[in-house]
């Protein structure tokens, strides 16, 4: 089959040519400009953006776009952070990805059977015990049960189905139960390989009492990005600025949690306590 060539649209190439090779996050806006059609981020913006021609979708996206905006950031959290904030803000048609329906939810460990809690509910910033973030009580049941699958756990002593008392499940006569339910292990056992399969998962604590900066750095620029309780607040030039971003009410934030967790709890990211 013959490769489809497109070209870059001769409306939107001056635009797309003068972003600088720099990182931030970019729009391509259409006739309302005030609901964009994508948003995106790189650590290069114009290699980015000249790169949106791979297939016929973009190559739609393209045709219908008028405009290409930029915002500028120091690095690549500061993209992250910027384009995360700027997709829940502004609704872009195209960015399914970030998009977050439904109620955030994760799965609480007790000592009986795990349970889906709310972050409407309970501070998911605070509560320990937590594993996962999921969009729906289904897709959080669903991992669950394909955690059972893979470590043989039992069902019903995950609450995911109902046994008659002194019954196996019907797993465990299968052998993919590891037959808690028949004696074959103790409860703790099964607890505690339960916990084993959901360490991956567990959601880390917000470590400090309050807010932190994280500082990125490029030459003389620098932004601090302000967050407290896993939530952005916003990005500042100077400690000042930062701290008047700051929230003692901050709530956990899921998008916020993702970007920053590995640089902040991996110590790669520079902190300024706020
Ligand atoms: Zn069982």
């Amino acid at each position: 089959m013959p490769r489809i060539s497109y070209r870059y649209p001769d409306h939107l190439r001056a635009d797309a040519e003068a972003l600088p090779a720099m990182p931030g996050v970019y729009l391509f806006l259409g006739e309302d400009e005030s609901l964009p059609l994508y948003i995106g981020k790189s650590v290069n913006l114009r290699a980015r953006v000249l790169s949106h021609l791979r297939n016929r979708s973009e190559a739609r996206m393209l045709r219908a776009a008028r405009r290409i905006s930029f915002q500028r950031t120091v690095g690549e959290i500061g993209a992250l952070l910027l384009e995360a904030r700027l997709v829940k803000e502004r609704y872009p048609l195209l960015n399914r990805q970030l998009r977050r329906k439904g109620r955030l939810c994760s799965l609480r460990l007790s000592n009986s059977a795990p349970e889906v809690v709310y972050a409407q509910d309970i501070d998911f910033a605070r509560e320990p015990q937590l594993f996962g973030l999921f969009n729906s009580q289904a897709a959080a049941l669903l991992r669950l049960q394909e955690l059972a699958d893979a470590h043989k756990l039992c069902l019903g002593a995950l609450g995911l189905e109902k046994l008659p008392k002194g019954r196996a499940c019907f797993r465990a006569l299968l052998g993919r139960c590891g037959g808690v339910c028949r004696g074959d292990e103790t409860a703790e056992a099964h607890q505690h390989r339960l916990l084993e399969a959901l360490q991956d998962h567990a959601l880390t604590c917000w470590p400090w009492e309050g807010g932190i900066g994280v500082v990125e750095r490029d030459g003389e620029a620098q932004q601090i990005h302000v967050v407290h309780n896993w939530c952005y607040l916003g990005s500042a030039e100077t400690p000042e600025a930062a701290r008047a971003l700051y929230s003692v009410s901050a709530s956990f934030d899921a998008d916020s949690y993702k970007i920053l967790c590995k640089p902040i709890l991996a110590g790669t990211a520079e902190i300024l306590r706020l």
